[in-house]
């Protein structure tokens, strides 16, 4: 176990080599590794090695050290595939998805005419869309 791990969280024991898992980079702060189940070809994660529960309570540094990882593995990840795009996903809270209760972010390839889902799009006004934007103003003060 190193000083970060957390009991019972899969992505920790990961870390700390406790559960097997395809890895493909690790640093002192990150690891990656490939999706046990993946929605596409080439899907990955890439996980701060700090332990929380989503970005919620993530510390910056921990994230700052995966997004930058991201932003450099991510490409590459898609090149190897052959892939025309890919997603840099995080699904944050139960509501959201989130299914693993360690920060992760997810690389998921994608492919001309693969056939996913495009994110489904809801009806919003322009005055709702400035009210939005003026509630998260708020939310920043
Ligand atoms: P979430 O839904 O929390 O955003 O994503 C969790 C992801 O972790 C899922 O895509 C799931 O397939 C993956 N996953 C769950 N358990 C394991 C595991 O034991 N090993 C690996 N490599 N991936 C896992
Ligand atoms: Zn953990």
């Amino acid at each position: 176990m190193n000083t970060f791990c957390m009991q019972d969280c899969i992505f920790c024991k990961i870390v700390a080599d406790e559960l097997p898992s395809f890895k493909f980079y690790e640093d002192d702060h990150v690891l990656a590794f490939v999706d046990i189940m993946p929605v596409s070809v080439g899907h990955v994660l890439i996980i701060p090695k700090e332990h929380a529960t989503n970005l919620y309570d993530a510390t910056e540094e921990s994230m700052t050290e995966a997004f930058r990882i991201a932003h450099r593995l991510g490409p590459k990840v898609a090149d190897a595939f052959n892939a025309d795009g890919f997603h840099l996903s995080m699904n944050n809270g139960e509501a959201a998805w989130q299914t693993v209760f360690h920060p992760h972010l997810h690389i998921i390839p994608r492919y001309e005419g693969d056939g996913h889902e495009p994110w489904q799009k809801i009806e919003r006004t322009q005055e709702q869309l400035a009210e939005d934007a003026e509630k998260i103003r708020n939310a920043l003060k």
